[in-house]
C-alpha cells in the first residue's frame, strides 16, 4: 500500500513505498526580479539548483501575469541560497516558450466535408 502525495511544503511528489526513507524537502532559494519584488524581500522557491529556482520563479511570475515569459519576453532574476547574502547570488536570464499540444479525434465523413477537409 502506498500513500504517495505532493509535499505541501516544497511541492515535490513523494513516492511512498516499503523501504523508502523519510522525505527531505528541496533546498530553499531566494529569488529577486526587478519587476516583481525588492532584493530585500525576495521570493522563496524550493528547488534542486539555482537555475531550477529561476525557472520555477518564472512559472510563478507568468501564472500571476499575462504569461509574458512564455510569450517571448525574457526576465532577469538573481538567485541565492536561503541564509546567504544576495551578493553571493547568481543572475539568470529566463525565457520560455509555449508548448504546442495536438489532439486528434475521429470524425465522420459528413463532418469532415462540413469542415472543408479533403476526406478522400
Ligand atoms: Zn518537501
Amino acid at each position: 500500500m502506498t500513500d504517495s502525495s505532493w509535499c505541501p511544503k516544497c511541492g515535490v511528489y513523494i513516492f511512498t513505498y516499503k523501504g523508502a526513507g523519510p522525505h527531505h524537502c528541496l533546498p530553499q532559494f531566494q529569488v529577486y526580479c526587478d519587476e516583481w519584488n525588492s532584493i530585500d524581500d525576495p521570493c522563496s522557491v524550493y528547488a534542486n539548483t539555482a537555475q531550477d529556482a529561476a525557472e520555477k520563479f518564472a512559472d510563478r511570475y507568468d501564472a500571476d501575469g499575462d504569461y509574458t515569459v512564455v510569450s517571448g519576453t525574457n526576465i532577469k532574476v538573481k538567485v541565492w541560497k536561503l541564509g546567504e547574502e544576495h551578493s553571493a547570488g547568481t543572475w539568470f536570464e529566463v525565457g520560455g516558450a509555449p508548448v504546442a499540444q495536438y489532439n486528434a479525434r475521429e470524425m465522420d465523413y459528413d463532418d469532415a466535408i462540413a469542415m472543408d477537409v479533403k476526406a478522400e
